[in-house]
């Protein structure tokens, strides 16, 4: 008999089940067998790319559905700083992105934008596939909850929509897609403005409304941006949840 021993980070020894996928994006994705996702559109998806071994770099840069997976994300507030290979969620497969949320190259993604006013007011542009504007909506009225001396980290907001590729990937960002959000700039903390220091001044109130709502944070990233959340909804599926290697 094994005993499983906490990981420091919490989660570290815990990958996703691809099921997550399909839990979290039912109006894109039908089912699955043991190799490819079948989307709805009668689209298949391979979810390895075949590389037995692939470097942390080369995750980032090309992710399968599979790498996508491989990182659990942790719960709660963190305990420490994440390690440097601590990036649940960075790994994405643009292809899966592409397809659900459109490619703003090709003006996809803009013909699904909606409007949201953020907790000052001002407007942001969002996508309205998965709900995402709805969740965004709910996250705005939880923050305005808050009192003043922490939702005044939330505001400003520095963006939503933003048709860009992240800097050290060159893959497109979330943002790209109209699902992420950033939000005060001037209480941010950056792994590339800090040459990796983590640092982190966002109250855990606002970042635990945004999980609620299926958003991941930045900041529990070992390349932290501790102003950016994305929605990732299938890293806050508990029944997917799997040891590593027992796939
Ligand atoms: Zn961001």
């Amino acid at each position: 008999m094994t005993f499983a021993i906490a990981a420091p980070f919490g989660t570290r020894a815990e990958t996703i089940s691809p099921d997550a996928l399909l839990r979290a994006y039912p109006d894109h994705l039908a089912g699955r067998d043991k190799d490819a996702l079948l989307w709805r559109d009668g689209m298949k998806q391979a979810l390895s790319d075949g590389k037995a071994e692939k470097s942390f770099d080369d995750k980032l840069a090309n992710a399968s559905l599979l790498d996508q997976l491989s990182l659990a994300y942790p719960k709660g507030p963190l305990a420490r700083p994440p390690g440097p290979r601590d990036d649940p969620g960075r790994f994405r497969n643009t292809e899966f992105f592409d397809r659900m949320y459109g490619n703003c190259e090709k003006g996809e993604t803009q013909r699904r934008l909606v409007d949201v006013s953020w907790i000052d007011g001002t407007k942001l542009r969002v996508t309205s596939v998965n709900g995402v504007a709805d969740r965004l909506r709910a996250v705005i009225r939880d923050i305005g909850r808050l009192p003043q001396d922490i939702k005044r980290y939330a505001y400003p907001s520095a963006g939503a929509f933003n048709c860009r590729v992240v800097k050290d990937t060159g893959k497109r960002s979330m943002h790209a897609y109209g699902a992420a959000i950033d939000v005060n700039v001037a209480q941010a903390d950056y792994w590339l403005w800090r040459k990796g220091a983590y640092r982190n001044r966002v109250p855990f109130e606002i970042v635990e409304i945004f999980e609620r709502q299926g958003f991941i944070w930045g900041g529990k990233w070992g390349h932290f941006d501790t102003m950016h959340f994305e929605y990732r909804p299938e890293f806050f599926d508990d029944d997917a949840r799997e040891s590593a290697g027992t796939k």
